[in-house]
């Protein structure tokens, strides 16, 4: 099975990535988190993402569609994954679905999570993640059992991204809405979208999934 999660910045996509990912053994595939290792390794690439990044905007859709493509030859995609993240454009959509074609994949879902903005803001200034294994933390809704210390693999290398402050953010929304809200009626056209109430807590948030997931 092959999805895509869509929705705004904070609206949960990686927090029910990871959780879907134990379940259906699909791999999640998050632009976000490929360009800030192409950052942090110094590469022409994350040199070229750096700065549009740190301002809220979005990468051109050339560079993500390139990064999507060789990541999707990779042996591990072909039990199924979950796009993260990408498409964020029109353009981008338009491009993988000639790209999933031309591989021979289908496209499943297109899972919306929908979140109103104001709680996206708390979200995302509350969000921090694991250096070590990647698992996200919130202070708040997702509290490590013991404080600075991760559940998962016992780190107290724990993170927070430079682009998660709060001007960053709305600069953020205001790219989710005008450049990749458009989206939902490219999927619409084919069927694909399932809405999701993202508003709830992490767990119904992940059983609406399931129901639709099967
Ligand atoms: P996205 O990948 O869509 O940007 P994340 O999955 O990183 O969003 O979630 C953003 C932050 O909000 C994280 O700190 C996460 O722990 C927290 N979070 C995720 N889903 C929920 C939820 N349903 N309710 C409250 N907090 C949530
Ligand atoms: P979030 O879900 O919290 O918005 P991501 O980790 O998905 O964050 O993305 C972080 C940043 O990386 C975006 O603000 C944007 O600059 C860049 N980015 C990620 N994916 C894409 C994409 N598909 N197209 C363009 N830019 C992208
Ligand atoms: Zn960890």
């Amino acid at each position: 099975m092959n999805v895509i999660f869509l929705g705004p910045p904070g609206a949960g996509k990686g927090t029910q990535a990871k959780i879907l990912e134990e379940t259906y053994g699909m791999v999640q595939l998050s632009t976000g988190d490929m360009l800030r290792a192409e950052v942090a390794a110094g590469s022409d690439l994350g040199k070229e993402a750096k700065a549009v990044m740190e301002s809220g905007g979005l990468v051109s859709d050339e560079l993500v569609i390139g990064i999507i493509s060789s990541r999707i030859d990779q042996d591990d995609c072909k039990g199924g994954f979950m796009l993260d993240g990408f498409p964020r454009t029109v353009p981008q959509a338009e491009a993988l679905d000639v790209m999933l074609k031309d591989k021979g994949f289908n496209l499943d879902h297109v899972l919306e999570l929908q979140v109103d903005d104001e709680p996206l803001i708390g979200r995302i200034t509350g969000r921090f993640t694991c250096g070590d294994c990647g698992e996200g933390y919130h202070d708040m809704f997702k509290k490590p059992a013991k404080e600075g210390v991760c559940d998962k693999c016992g780190s107290s290398n724990m993170k927070r991204r430079a682009d998660d402050n709060e001007e960053t953010v709305r600069a953020r929304l205001q790219a989710y809405h005008d450049q990749t809200a458009p989206i939902v009626g490219h999927y619409g056209k084919q069927g694909l979208v399932r809405p999701v109430d993202g508003n709830t807590a992490i767990d119904e948030v992940t059983n609406q999934l399931k129901t639709i997931l099967g």
